[in-house]
């Protein structure tokens, strides 16, 4: 047994993760029952322990502010802070994730709906009592069952992480961790659902009216995700073209989709295996899965084209980059690659020339996508403030769900409940990458316009370029550094809302 050193848990931290990846990856495509990730954790407990959380301290705060040192021990630290939690918190994970894969909503007339599926029968139910009864049935079991687990465990992670003394609180220490500040972009998001809220309010009851038949403010979240369950447009996505198209497209931009036999794309039919398309980088950049079911519809077109963007994304990662920069980091980023994909869904140009969309019903088509890219941007804003709230210590955690349901209610127009205000969160601040993400993705695809035209998806320059100054440097940036670097500008909401607007118009 070596001693620790950083070089250590480079080398067996990539390890590590390569194993951990595997786990998932044959898991969740079908390979292997289920995951074992106790044995993994247990092989790999000298990296993951408090002697490792201690150096990567010493090596941070020894490091000059500036440096690329400082630059990569950050990384380092975050993920040991985060391994110091998730090591103590693992069996209250288990029970958690044991208890979602078991539960079941029992509704009034006799149905009973495995918890994982709820979201999506509410989704397709086109009977607002239904979806009402169904919604009641799920909001009373998670009240009693899932929100106390949920609770127990924020406030477990809350309390291991601020006895870990790196800054003066839980928001705090995440932002010394990640380099970016949660209260500017707090400010920025109360700012952006200030500024649409005109137009939300002009449009909103528009399409409620339209697709559900019914006033927006009898709306509820459950009648949201039946809303969003758009398939009005799903002919124009067939499962059968999706996969050729989209490889069409990217090789159309001077990008191999395969990456030279690196993405693996794992298309096959198989018992077990997820029916929504997930990304699983095993060996970076030298083994990345794609794993989809081609099912069709526009939610799938869209779901494939945001895992390719991720996996494009590992399998161009420059290998000489230390396995920080390659496993760590700054999520925004490869979120934002990932949305640079997606949100080729809101170009017409490219609607009209790799899916069935003609030029008749490509307007129609971008309005209803104007109205959900609105949608989710207001109510991710309401997250991170409402989730800059539950970490701030500032609120009783008894006073939560009736700020949850205010907050959120308020910026979408649907009714939230209150069961939902310690589920409805994504861990570690996700939802700050995800927004980050957005304002980087808005400010990549203007540079591409600028540089390679409207049209630079089919550009045979701009995929090189793309490689070269965004995939290749795989996370080092922080998403804030990558805008200055790329398109000299400063992450913000103003290119998201001009968007935006021009699909509402
Ligand atoms: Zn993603």
């Amino acid at each position: 047994m070596s001693t620790l050193s950083l070089e250590r848990l480079r080398r067996e931290g990539e390890a590590f993760m390569e194993e951990l990846s595997r786990e998932y990856y044959d898991a969740h495509a079908g390979l292997k029952p289920s995951a074992e990730l106790q044995p993994i954790y247990e092989k790999y407990a000298a990296i993951l322990g408090r002697d490792a959380f201690e150096l990567t301290r010493e090596a941070f705060f020894g490091s000059a502010e500036g440096s690329e040192e400082r630059r990569s021990t950050r990384l380092l630290l975050d993920w040991q802070a985060e391994s110091q939690s998730s090591r103590e918190l693992a069996p209250m994970d288990e029970r958690e994730i044991a208890w979602e894969a078991d539960a079941v909503v029992r509704v009034p007339d006799g149905r009973v709906i495995p918890y994982q599926r709820t979201a999506i029968e509410l989704g397709n139910s086109t009977d607002r009592a239904e979806r009402a009864m169904i919604e009641k049935a799920r909001r009373v079991l998670v009240e009693k069952e899932l929100a106390p687990m949920k609770r127990e465990r924020f406030q477990r992670e809350r309390d291991i992480t601020e006895s870990l003394e790196l800054a003066s609180g839980y928001i705090p220490t995440w932002e010394l961790l990640n380099g970016v500040s949660l209260s500017a972009l707090r400010d920025e998001c109360a700012q952006f659902l200030r500024d649409t809220q005109a137009m939300w309010d002009e449009v909103c009851p528009e399409f409620v009216k339209r697709t559900l038949g019914m006033n927006a403010r009898e709306a509820t979240r459950a009648d949201a995700l039946a809303l969003f369950r758009a398939r009005e447009f799903d002919q124009f996505f067939p499962a059968s073209e999706m996969e050729s198209a989209i490889r069409r497209q990217v090789r159309e931009m001077g990008i191999d989709p395969d990456a030279g036999g690196r993405v693996r794309f794992d298309t096959g039919e198989r018992e077990g295996k997820r029916s929504r398309a997930f990304c699983a980088p095993v060996r970076v950049p030298d083994e990345v899965y794609l794993v989809l079911r081609p099912h069709g519809g526009q939610t799938d077109w869209n779901t494939f084209l945001h895992e390719l963007g991720h996996a494009l994304h590992f399998a161009y990662m420059r290998p000489d980059h230390p396995m920080e920069y390659r496993w760590m980091g700054d999520n925004s980023v490869t979120e934002a690659y990932a949305m640079l994909f997606d949100h080729l869904m809101q170009d017409a140009g490219w609607l009209q020339r790799y899916t069935g969309l003609d030029r008749k019903t490509t307007p129609t088509f971008l309005r209803s996508a104007g109205f959900e890219e609105l949608h989710f941007l207001r109510r991710y804003c309401a997250k991170l403030i409402y989730e800059t709230q539950l970490w701030g210590g500032e609120v009783s955690w008894d006073a939560l769900p009736d700020l949850y349901v205010d907050q959120l209610t308020a910026a979408t127009t649907f009714q939230y409940a209150r069961a939902d205000a310690f589920v409805d969160v994504d861990p570690r601040f996700y939802a700050a990458r995800y927004l980050r993400a957005w304002q980087l993705q808005a400010l990549i695809a203007e540079t591409l316009v600028e540089r390679y035209d409207a049209d630079w998806w089919r550009n045979p320059r701009a995929g090189p370029w793309i490689v070269a100054a965004l995939f290749g440097e795989a996370q080092r940036e922080l998403g804030q550094e990558q805008a200055e670097r790329v398109a000299g500008k400063g992450l913000s909401f103003a290119p998201l809302i001009r968007s935006v607007e021009r699909m509402l118009a």
